[in-house]
């Protein structure tokens, strides 16, 4: 069973990578850290490092707002992630 975040979020309806003309971690730019894969919280748009990264601004961002479900910015990754239920899904 999908989650209640996931559920609803279609190719129609999320937040698409094409909408970035370039691809950063909004957070590392400020404080000139690294990142290693990045994600896009799909509630309100922020480009933000995954957990394999030094800051894993994506997984800080969700503990701070509650914004629960990026995707994956990564070309070729058509995945969502939902932080409080730990579900995966591909679109
Ligand atoms: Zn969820
Ligand atoms: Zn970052
Ligand atoms: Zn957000």
């Amino acid at each position: 069973m999908l989650c209640q975040h996931l559920n609803g979020l279609t190719l129609e309806n999320l937040i698409p990578k094409a909408n970035y003309p370039t691809f950063r971690c909004e957070e590392c730019l400020l404080i000139n850290g690294r990142w290693v894969h990045l994600r896009i919280c799909q509630t309100c748009g922020k480009m933000l490092c995954c957990d394999s990264s030094e800051h894993q601004h994506a997984r800080y961002h969700y503990e701070e707002t509650g914004h629960a479900v990026v995707s994956s910015a990564e070309l070729g990754e058509d995945w969502l992630w939902c932080y409080p239920d730990e579900q995966q899904k591909v679109y």
